[in-house]
């Protein structure tokens, strides 16, 4: 089993910040350790702008499209030739605030595979869904877009609860282990038993040692806590 600890810079960050983040911030290890990733999905101005050293560089989306007129798009080649090494698919605020589809994760997770970047497929319900006892309907609306992967394909999921995003308040450790729980179960039904499960949603170093400690929780996607790399460092020590 793979173990991720993976920060997502969203729409922050310039080179300034890259660089004074990278000059602090020593992954664990663990990169060197076969199966643990330490890594940031950065903005794609970042993704050359500094050494990772052993520390993984990723995207946070993708064209769902293949090379062509597609004005604006970047596509999984244009990301491997840049070196990214993993990205992110799904991201919920993708899917609420530019209406990501499940087709275009679909067809994202296949262009990043194609390209041999390492896909995370970003799942997760909103309050609402929650509330009217929809979670598992909306993961597995969710989950249909891994269907183009097979047996011996690589790749993790993320549960990121979306009432749990940048809210400051994480998931609670029964909810996050009922979460995962189902996941595990249903990607094991479908050959997928070897997926990284990881959480997102307010980690961080307060919470992470009992978050990290959940049977099927194998990685953190953190955002806020990821832009420091003192907080992010010891995040990436819960595991
Ligand atoms: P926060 O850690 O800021 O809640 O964000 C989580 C997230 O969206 C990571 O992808």
């Amino acid at each position: 089993m793979n173990y991720l600890v993976l920060g997502n810079w969203k729409s922050n960050g310039d080179q300034k910040a890259l660089t004074a983040f990278l000059a602090e911030f020593s992954p664990v290890n663990r990169a060197l350790i076969d199966g643990y990733r330490t890594g940031i999905a950065v903005p794609y101005h970042l993704i050359q702008a500094g050494d990772f050293g052993s520390a993984w560089v990723g995207a946070q989306n993708v064209s769902a499209f293949p090379p062509g007129a597609y004005t604006g798009e970047i596509t999984g080649g244009m990301l491997s030739e840049l070196g990214t090494q993993f990205g992110l698919v799904g991201h919920s605020e993708r899917r609420h605030l530019m209406g990501e589809t499940v087709e275009q994760t679909r067809a994202k997770l296949e262009n990043l595979q194609q390209s041999g970047i390492y896909p995370i497929l970003c799942v997760g319900e909103t309050l609402d869904e929650r509330n009217q006892g929809r979670l598992h309907e909306v993961l597995l609306a969710q989950l249909a877009a891994l269907d183009i992967f097979t047996k011996d394909s690589s790749f993790a999921v993320a549960y990121e609860p979306v009432w749990a995003i940048g809210t400051g308040v994480a998931a609670t450790p029964a909810d996050v282990a009922d979460a995962h729980r189902f996941l595990r179960e249903t990607l094991a039904e479908r050959g997928f038993g070897h997926v990284p499960l990881m959480y997102g949603g307010s980690v961080k170093p307060a919470n992470a040692a009992e978050l990290a400690a959940i049977d099927d929780v194998h990685g953190f996607l953190v955002g806020g806590a990821s832009l420091k790399a003192g907080s992010f460092g010891e995040i990436d020590r819960a595991f």
